[in-house]
């Protein structure tokens, strides 16, 4: 890392602490994932320096020629990983691409049929403090009640009943598969568009894992960073017909110069997910949530839809007498990192919820199998049945370091930043 040490040594032990602290700690958070080395170095690189507003071979800086190949390379990748015909990989985040596709599709006050937040939508689905539930009408379809499962004959229903411009697929705490292609027949019964935010499964899907939606909805946007285990961003996926407006809602509708490092560092993801390897690797993780799933199930804990298709799955801890929040913090003193969520129709709020979310893309990259599974249900299942009990959050720490001693993620580098 240079000479970071002794230039800025606040900065550099922030970031030593949290190359441990990700070493040492169980990773459970359903949207967190460790990239690659080579993601790491794209991002790391000095294409951070470029100012690159526009689009290859039409830039409006000079000395673009190298970020332009970049660019396109990135473009080209993510067309082959998910058969679309135009690619838009500049939005900084998966909330910006998300606003460029309402905002380039809708005008303020329109109605949008979205996931309910409360079910497993994301903010940019609608909250009221989004610019989403700010600017435009937003009307929600939840799950059914007793199967806690889409039941796409009700989001027809709603569609019937509000005759929405767009119809938004996709969820950041649903754990069953989603059909597209039912959403996409909802969709043409009222004459919307239908736009299918994959941010949390891509990874699933770029593996040949879970519908593809490409091939049912004008507008697909994801982020890189969850289970397709890239940098931190989004990028867009549309029809031929529509990219040319999508690209002037990015820029520079939405954004200034685009984050060529990051764009990079995207393009080595997209190389990695084409790989027979990352097939397996997706496969894993779905295993490795069943297991789990099924290893704290038999524990006596209730699971939200009765199991998982995905890589991951919520917990209802209703009936035993601890919430959400507090799991997560007990949890966290044993050095395992979950997070609270809502569960449908929970009573409590957000910030206290009923629930846990538990994923398995980061303990899949760090190369746990099924066994590994199994011995991560017992170690939850001893926090959350002694809570707040610090005696037995040190004794599941000693077993958390016991498990991850086996599974290093940083090999050397910790070491090698402690010399410096
Ligand atoms: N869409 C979904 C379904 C998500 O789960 C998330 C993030 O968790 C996003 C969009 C937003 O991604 P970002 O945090 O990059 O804005």
């Amino acid at each position: 890392m240079g000479d970071l040490k002794r230039k800025d040594p606040e900065i550099f032990k922030a970031i030593l602490d949290e190359t441990k602290r990700e070493n040492d700690n169980l990773e459970l958070i359903a949207s967190e994932n460790f990239v690659s080395e080579d993601v790491m170095e794209a991002q790391g690189s000095c294409l951070t320096n470029k100012y690159a507003e526009g689009y290859p071979d039409a830039r409006w800086y000079n000395g673009c020629c190298n970020v332009d190949i970049v660019e396109r390379i990135a473009i080209e990748r993510a067309k082959s990983l998910f058969g679309a015909e135009h690619v838009n990989v500049q939005p900084h985040s998966g909330t910006q691409a998300n606003m460029a596709i309402y905002f380039a599709m809708l005008k303020p006050g329109d109605t949008v049929l979205a996931m309910d937040l409360a079910c497993g939508g994301h903010l940019s689905h609608g909250h009221p403090h989004s610019f989403s539930g700010k600017f435009y009408k937003i009307v929600s379809y939840g799950v059914n009640r007793k199967t806690e499962m889409l039941d796409y004959d009700e989001i027809a229903e709603i569609a019937k009943r509000y005759a929405p411009k767009m119809i938004l697929a996709g969820a950041s705490a649903y754990p069953r598969s989603i059909d597209f292609k039912k959403f996409r027949q909802i969709a043409d019964s009222v004459g919307a568009f239908l736009f299918v935010d994959i941010a949390h499964i891509a990874g699933l899907v770029a593996g040949g894992l879970h519908q593809n939606p490409v091939e049912y909805a004008e507008f697909v946007t994801s982020t890189t960073h969850k289970t397709m285990r890239g940098p931190r961003g989004g990028f867009i996926m549309c029809a031929k017909e529509f990219g040319k407006k999508i690209d002037m809602e990015v820029f520079p509708g939405l954004q200034g110069g685009a984050l060529m490092h990051v764009i990079a560092a995207k393009a080595v993801c997209f190389k990695e997910a084409l790989k027979p390897e990352f097939k397996k690797y997706q496969a894993q993780i779905l295993k490795n949530a069943k297991t789990l799933c099924q290893s704290i199930a038999k524990f006596g804990y209730r699971i939200v839809a009765g199991g998982t298709d995905t890589h991951l799955f919520l917990v209802d801890l209703t009936d035993k007498n601890i919430t959400g929040k507090d799991a997560s913090t007990f949890l966290d003193r044993a050095d395992i990192t979950i997070n609270k969520n809502l569960i449908p129709f929970d009573s409590k709020s957000p910030f206290v919820a009923s629930g846990i979310r538990i994923g398995t893309p980061a303990v899949t990259t760090r190369g746990m199998r099924e066994p590994e599974m199994k011995e991560i249900a017992r170690l939850i299942h001893k926090v959350l049945s002694n809570p707040g009990d610090e005696k037995v959050a040190g004794e599941v720490r000693n077993g958390v370091k016991k498990l991850v001693k086996k599974f290093p993620l940083y090999k050397g580098l910790i070491r090698r930043l402690e010399r410096e």
